[in-house]
């Protein structure tokens, strides 16, 4: 789960982390409202959207006076702001945060990830802040400082100093900048969080340390312990395809594909949407309907799966296991019985029941396709829809 800029300020706040002055403003009015109860002369607009790279697309404005706070919060409202982080798809901004104007002098990147092949936090950070990490590592890779933290120990200060070291962190602000290192780490750790990234973190003319730009992650297996910030969710940011099937309990990532899959268990979802691209078509979705699948976890998931209009064909993949296919064939029979679907339904069943499962579906004189193997299954759904490629191509043809 992810949560916004301001949202995430005032949780490193919180953790010692120092951030410029801001509130939140959800019209324009409020806007200038807001520049005004910070005071100062210059502020800056910023659109609160799930992406990065909004400065770059107009979601962050700096302005000298009130009217253009107005204006440039009134010209962010309401618009999708497309990144090259959001997708093409982009992030309607329904709220915008105003922050002082802060008077910059080197901008540096923290970031905090989970480093799968060591099982440790590592702490990320580079004296070339600003640009994204990957235009770092691409442009300036020797300024990439790695620490990776030991969880029986926890970030220590010395670490955290010799962090600060390398970023050319030298006298008073070495104690600020430590504070920052160590207080971002904290929070990482105590909320469940699977990054923080302070991109930029600045150094100001006039010695201060503080973050300008935060972004944080959390793991959605452990949101149930965090009621405090599951709260923070703002569904208006999500993939609304993700954010039905997260209501109804299925694993859903939406793709950019057309055949849809309907798969139980998630590396078997994996296999089947590896096998598709094999096969020379595209998945529109990844989709674990979990182990024990129900009749009415599969109609919910026919409903999910069928609501994407980019599906042109949709392939049910079930191992049994636990689960039995005769079961399941039920599930497929009633939920196309009772909502017939206009795109070829290809299944391809495995495991306990196996022949059961098979007879339900050929019973059913419903138009279904079976198949034997994931290959074949694959190799058929390719087969009945038009090719995402040539559909891209004709949409592109007819714009
Ligand atoms: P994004 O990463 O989405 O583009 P940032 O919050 O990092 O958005 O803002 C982009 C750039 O705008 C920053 O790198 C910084 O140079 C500038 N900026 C952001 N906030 C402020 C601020 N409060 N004062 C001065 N400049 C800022
Ligand atoms: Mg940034």
């Amino acid at each position: 789960m992810d949560i916004h800029e301001y949202q995430a300020k005032e949780i490193l706040q919180g953790f010692g982390v120092k951030v410029p002055p801001g509130g939140l403003a959800y019209s324009p009015e409020q806007a200038t409202y807001r520049a005004h109860e910070i005071g100062g002369d210059k502020w800056v607009v910023k659109a609160q959207v799930h992406t990065g790279g909004r400065g770059k697309a107009g979601g962050v404005k700096v302005c000298s006076d009130e009217h253009e706070v107005f204006d440039a919060a009134n010209a962010m409202f309401g618009k999708k702001l497309v990144t090259h982080q959001s997708g093409p798809a982009g992030k309607i901004v329904y709220r915008v945060y105003i922050e002082g104007g802060v008077e910059i002098e080197r901008e540096l990147y923290l970031g905090f990830v989970l480093d799968r092949s060591t099982e440790r936090i590592m702490v990320v950070a580079s004296s070339e802040g600003g640009m994204e990490i990957e235009e770092i590592a691409e442009d300036e890779p020797e300024s990439i400082v790695r620490s990776l933290i030991d969880p029986a120990v926890g970030l220590t200060e010395f670490q955290a100093r010799e962090i600060a070291f390398e970023l050319g962190i030298t006298g008073k602000q070495m104690q600020q900048a430590v504070a920052t290192i160590m207080g971002s780490y904290r929070a990482f750790r105590d909320l469940d969080a699977t990054m923080v990234e302070i991109n930029p973190l600045v150094l100001t003319t006039d010695g201060n340390i503080l973050a300008l730009d935060a972004k944080m992650g959390f793991d959605d297996n452990a949101m149930f312990r965090r009621p405090e910030i599951s709260e923070l969710r703002d569904k208006s940011q999500e993939d609304p395809r993700e954010t039905r099937a997260a209501d109804r309990g299925l694993s859903y990532v939406g793709l950019e594909g057309n055949i849809g899959c309907i798969v139980n268990g998630a590396g078997l979802a994996m296999a089947t949407m590896d096998m598709i691209k094999t096969s020379g078509g595209e998945p529109a979705n990844f989709l674990d309907i979990g182990g024990g699948a129900s009749p009415e976890r599969v109609a919910k998931a026919f409903r999910l799966v069928r609501s994407d209009e980019n599906v042109d064909a949709i392939l049910v993949n079930i191992f049994a296991g636990i689960n039995r296919c005769d079961w399941v064939a039920e599930g497929v029979v009633e939920a196309l019985t009772n909502n017939p679907v206009d795109v070829p339904v290809i299944v391809r069943l495995a495991g306990t029941n196996v022949d059961e499962g098979r007879q339900i579906i050929a019973d059913s004189g419903l138009p279904i396709l079976m198949a034997t193997t994931l290959s074949e299954a694959a190799k058929i759904s390719v087969g009945s829809c038009p090719r995402h490629e040539d559909k891209i191509n004709h949409t592109a043809e007819a714009a």
